[in-house]
């Protein structure tokens, strides 16, 4: 976790009641997740497309899809109930740039009705170049990407194909386009002052040995806070779309990339992998006590 000191000032007011950008503010405050965003513009082989977007959230997990409006009154219902909410963020349950309309709007209407919380999305970073003027004006001042590699030929191991302007790409020449984008995005972030935060899905044997590298060029790029996530790929999660058989990483073999890539850019170590209806503390999942039934009955 990033030391308080080396902040500065602008970056300590984004983050200091953002349970996930801050250690210190992660007992503190809550998030909730708005389930939005079901479509996807990419198949990573670690991902079942039956369960909420794994860059974000653990498999074998399926969130309650909601329209904007419901997003809205589930917004309303919950910072009534937890005053400690800080934080809306919309993480899936597929990526949510491949559904623009959607989480668009339901970000517009979180920011017209509750103008002091904060905002944040997640997202595989395909699109996320052409986002990030809206996203600035929604005041979206938190963005995470999952970017597993810099290199064409390990994404062509880890996604199976990309959807790209009106066209379908695998192998090198999809991750080419993929990781173009991805660094596209995050520049346009960092020019924009938006905090951001990379995810990595951290593969054995795929591109574990490429992490440390891959923080460089995050540093680079102005990146504020680096989660390595290890893969879990036990059996009763479902089937991944790809990579089968591929085993998930030991916690000393996670440590040790973690202390590595700690180097070049803060480490979050408290990420818990969230699903993407998520509600409270970071620790707890309140989700099921805000069923949209009862506070909606009528969609
Ligand atoms: Fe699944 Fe990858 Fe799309 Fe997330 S970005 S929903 S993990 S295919
Ligand atoms: Fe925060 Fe990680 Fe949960 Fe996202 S998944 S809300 S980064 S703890």
């Amino acid at each position: 976790e990033r030391r308080a000191d080396a902040t500065p000032a602008g970056v300590k007011q984004k983050v200091i009641n953002h349970p996930c950008y801050s250690n210190d503010a992660h007992h503190k405050y809550a998030r909730m997740h708005l389930p939005v965003a079901p479509a996807c513009n990419i198949q990573c082989n670690y991902c079942n497309r039956k369960y909420d977007c794994a860059n974000e959230s653990r498999p074998g997990v399926v969130s309650e899809l909601l329209t904007p409006k419901q997003a809205l009154l589930k917004a309303q219902a919950v910072a009534k109930a937890i005053p400690q909410l800080s934080v809306i963020g919309i993480a899936g349950p597929g990526d949510p740039l491949a559904n623009p309309v959607r989480t668009m709007e339901t970000l517009a209407l979180i920011r017209a009705a509750m103008p002091d919380i904060k905002l944040c999305i997640s997202t595989n970073g395909l699109t996320l170049v052409d986002h990030v003027d809206e996203l600035l004006k929604l005041g979206v001042d938190h963005v995470t990407v999952t970017i597993n590699t810099l290199d064409e030929v390990i994404a062509a191991q880890i996604y199976k194909w990309i959807y790209f302007e009106g066209r379908r790409y695998e192998g090198v020449e999809a991750g080419r386009i993929l990781i173009q984008r991805q660094m596209e995005g995050i520049a346009a972030l960092a020019k924009e002052g938006i905090l951001t935060k990379v995810n990595s899905v951290m593969i054995p044997g795929i591109n574990d040995g490429h992490l440390p590298e891959l923080s460089r060029e995050l540093r680079r790029n102005k990146v504020f806070l680096h989660n390595i996530m290890p893969l879990i790929s036990k059996p009763e999660h479902g089937t991944f779309f790809g990579l089968v058989g591929q085993r998930e990483p030991l916690t000393t073999e996670l440590d040790e990339v973690r202390e590595l890539a700690g180097g070049n850019v803060s480490q979050m170590k408290h990420c818990q992998q969230c699903r993407a209806d998520a509600v409270g503390m970071l620790e707890e999942d309140r989700s099921a006590e805000f069923s949209i039934e009862d506070i909606n009955p009528e969609p």
